[in-house]
């Protein structure tokens, strides 16, 4: 039997907190994506059921923010937020309310960020609740803060991103009084934790129009007091031939418009996405005039200390700080790609994450001159290239060395890499031959 859709299993623990006298709606964000035609990435539930009775209806749940009501529900395999009405109490630091209180549904829509974002939805009959006009903003593309902007702001500054990234996302625009009061308070984002911040950033950046998402970060003020290091790559003005786009800035929007936005897995896309935010970072601090024009000598290695640091500062994991850097590390070693011999061009190939190495690649020439020549060489190489061409089985370990006469120490690297290096090159394919290549070349006494 097919298994049930989450929007049915949804629509199940709406009618179960029904059948127990209380009131339930889907609510948030996947109601607007229901309106709009879309498939919700995942559904929330609004209850007048305090947090202990969610938890006495449902056989699996985990307490996520029980001090805030919040229950997740385990059903089909795939989690639920279910939330008490509630309405908040003072914001004190810009970040979170002071206290809650349970209320009503209509308190409980009014707490939230945006007009597009408050509605509820009674699926039991397929009625839509809108206290806040949020269905006519969805209509006409508008992200309207809910009540006051420059309050609505004012208590949690993360709303000015995600106003942004909900705008670039959605293809929507922000409607000019919300828009003002981000510009007002932009600075503001700084006393947002690093964790929000960057979760919101890589939505930003994944999950559709990344190109306008930074643009609109740009003009709304926050993408400078976010990342400054982005911000300075306006007006960096670039060489002609290799990048007629124009400037630095340019160069990295267009980049971003390009990120696919699918078919990959969401790690990947992240990591993409970030790699082409920042692969040129290093530029402004290395821009150099001479009669050649205008270079960046140095600008990856300055790139990669600027990313490492901005990383670190939104608390990348380091597995995913690792692969950005190696990333921005390697894109300038793709011009080198046509002269490689072929034991380094293999090497390269094979690195962990070549896939993204050369999408990030290929973005960068469509984001300049459009010249593919080395990305479809590659291509090419790696579907030519058989398996045991690309990683062949290991000739000689350091213990064969040993047997060989040689003494163990740091050497043993280079000479294991030169027997890898001479068996890519094709020179050698036994380990007889990697003996005797190793004995010439090395001698019988040394190292
Ligand atoms: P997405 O489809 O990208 O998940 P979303 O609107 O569902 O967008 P969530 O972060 O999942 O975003 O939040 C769910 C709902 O919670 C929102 O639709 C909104 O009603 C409310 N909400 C989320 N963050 C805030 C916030 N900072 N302030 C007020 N309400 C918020
Ligand atoms: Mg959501």
């Amino acid at each position: 039997m097919k298994s049930p859709s989450s929007l049915d299993t949804a629509k199940s623990l709406v009618a179960r907190l029904k059948e127990a006298g209380h009131e339930a709606y889907l609510v948030g964000g996947c109601v607007r994506d229901l309106i709009r035609g879309v498939e919700p990435e995942d559904y929330d539930i609004a209850t007048s059921a305090r947090p202990e009775e969610v938890r006495q209806l449902f056989p699996r749940t985990l307490p996520i923010g029980a001090s805030f009501g919040v229950i997740l529900v385990l059903e089909q395999g795939r989690p639920y937020e279910v939330a008490t009405f509630r309405s908040e109490a003072a914001y004190l630091d810009g970040r979170r309310p002071s206290g809650i209180a349970y209320t009503s549904a209509r308190e409980d829509v009014l707490r939230r960020d945006f007009t597009i974002n408050g509605l509820l939805m009674d699926t039991l009959t397929g009625e839509i609740i809108d206290y806040t006009a949020g269905r006519q903003d969805i209509e006409k593309g508008i992200i309207r803060a809910i009540g006051d902007p420059a309050q609505r702001f004012a208590e949690d500054h993360l709303r000015m991103l995600r106003a942004v990234r909900l705008a670039a996302n959605l293809g929507f625009d922000i409607e000019p009084n919300t828009f003002a009061a981000i510009k007002d308070l932009a600075e503001k984002i700084l006393l947002i934790s690093a964790e929000r911040t960057r979760d919101e950033m890589t939505n930003l950046l994944t999950q559709g129009q990344p190109r306008r998402g930074m643009e609109l970060l740009d003009a709304s003020g926050l993408l400078r007091h976010i990342l400054p290091e982005v911000s300075a790559l306006k007006e960096i003005e670039q060489h002609p031939d290799y990048h007629p786009e124009g400037d630095v800035w340019e160069h990295t929007l267009r980049m971003l418009a390009l990120l696919p936005s699918e078919g990959l897995p969401l790690n990947k896309t992240e990591v993409l996405g970030w790699a082409v935010l920042l692969h040129d970072i290093g530029k402004p601090l290395c821009a150099c005039t001479d009669e050649r024009g205008v270079h960046f000598y140095g600008h990856v290695r300055q790139g990669e200390e600027l990313a490492r640091n901005i990383m670190r500062r939104l608390r990348f994991s380091n597995e995913t700080a690792e692969t950005v850097l190696s990333l921005i590390h390697y894109h300038m070693h793709f011009l080198d790609v046509p002269r490689l011999r072929p034991a380094k061009l293999k090497r390269f190939l094979r690195l962990d994450n070549f896939d993204l190495h050369l999408a990030l690649h290929k973005m960068d020439c469509l984001g300049s001159h459009g010249r593919l020549g080395t990305y479809y060489f590659c291509q090419d190489q790696l579907a030519s290239l058989r398996p045991e061409e690309l990683h062949p089985p290991k000739l000689l370990n350091g213990r064969d060395l040993m047997e060989l006469g040689y003494k163990p120490g740091p050497p043993f690297k280079d000479i294991l890499d030169a027997v890898e290096n001479a068996q890519l090159e094709g020179q050698l394919s036994t380990q007889d031959d990697a003996r005797r290549f190793v004995l010439e070349r090395y001698g019988r006494s040394a190292p």
